[in-house]
């Protein structure tokens, strides 16, 4: 199918009479996904400052409510079935969502909060003609063209888009909007986009996961974290982390039990309640980061908890670059050399 750009604003505002429509959107001096409303324009093509994570997982989200009164306890669970569309979102943001949905729905426990969004929203991801600098999806599984997540992916002709299906939900989707069928002409320029594209850094990780098998109490660790302020936007603004917080807000006899974004990179996320602290200094935290992302997570789910984004390179306030620790991490001795 063909969307014209000319006609992204008018799609988006139909769309949003029949769903709520994430698309990024420029907003004093960033790009934010943002719910369209009428006469937003859409920003597509720019990274997203924050991942799309928040759609199906906010934030800050209310899981329920309470009220207290004479006739007893009245509750309301506030979970969300809102129809939704993410627009243009990134490949890797797409992608980390399979990976989130490991966490959030597995063997042992549903996140009906997180499912039930992630059941009623459709991904249109948009490919990645120019990558940025920071930009390492390639080495990670992705691609600037990968389509792991999107039910519909997006390729950018210039005055056009080739919108391609990717899921059988992509189809309808896409059915339903009365475009125009691509030519071969077309076709065959998307596929010589695709082909052309690469990731503009390549970091090695072959081997990584066994490297960190011997390293837990490698003295790598102990210079590692010296510069870093933990402010954790590493981890905020990473779509695979997802770690959080459950709080109880109550006034008077009303109340709501929220969540919120929580990082291990903060000292009171181990912080128990007898003082002790498993994770006392950064050294403890940046390790836990790295381990969980390239260690943990692989043995626990069998995937890297990575996408390649960038987000963490670009907006780390002290320039730790990830992609360099891998790199050195690759480069120490453990006794237990790995091929
Ligand atoms: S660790 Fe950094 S590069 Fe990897 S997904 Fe998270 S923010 Fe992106
Ligand atoms: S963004 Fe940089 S300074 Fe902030 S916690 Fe992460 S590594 Fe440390």
């Amino acid at each position: 199918m063909i969307i014209n750009k000319r006609e992204i604003a008018g799609l988006l505002e139909n769309l949003a009479k029949e769903y709520r429509v994430y698309a990024p959107v420029e907003k004093d001096g960033n790009v934010l996904l943002e719910v369209i409303e009428e006469g937003a324009e859409a920003a597509l093509g720019a990274a997203t400052k924050k991942p799309a994570k928040e759609i199906l997982f906010p934030q800050s989200e209310e899981l329920f409510s309470y009220q207290l009164s004479d006739e007893g306890l009245r509750m309301e669970d506030k979970i969300d079935k809102t129809k939704t569309v993410a627009f243009g979102i990134r490949p890797c943001d797409a992608k980390s969502m399979i990976l989130l949905d490991n966490v959030f729905h597995n063997d042992q426990y549903e996140d009906v909060y997180y499912t039930t969004r992630r059941k009623n929203t459709i991904i249109v991801s948009l490919g990645c003609s120019e990558p940025e600098s920071t930009c390492f999806c390639t080495s990670v599984g992705g691609g600037p063209f990968n389509t792991d997540g999107s039910d519909v992916l997006l390729i950018d002709l210039g005055e056009k888009y080739l919108a391609e299906a990717v899921t059988d939900q992509g189809k309808e989707f896409l059915s339903k909007l009365n475009l125009p069928e691509a030519g071969e002409e077309e076709k065959a320029e998307a596929e010589g986009i695709k082909k052309q594209a690469q990731a503009t850094s390549e970091v090695d990780i072959t081997g990584l996961k066994e490297k960190l098998d011997g390293m837990f109490e490698h003295p790598y660790w102990d210079r590692l974290h010296e510069k870093c302020l933990g402010c954790a936007a590493c981890t905020y603004l990473c779509p695979t982390c997802h770690c959080f917080d459950i709080a109880d807000e109550a006034k008077d006899k009303n109340g709501c039990r929220v969540r919120n974004w929580d990082s291990c990179m903060f000292p009171l996320f181990t912080l128990h309640g007898s003082g002790h602290n498993p994770r006392p200094s950064g050294k403890e935290r940046w390790r836990q980061r790295l381990m969980h992302k390239f260690k943990y997570f692989v043995e626990r789910y069998n995937a890297t908890a990575c996408v390649g984004c960038g987000r963490c390179i670009k907006n780390c306030p002290v320039n730790l670059d990830i992609r360099q620790v891998l790199a050195e991490i690759k480069a120490q001795d453990t006794g237990s050399e790995v091929s």
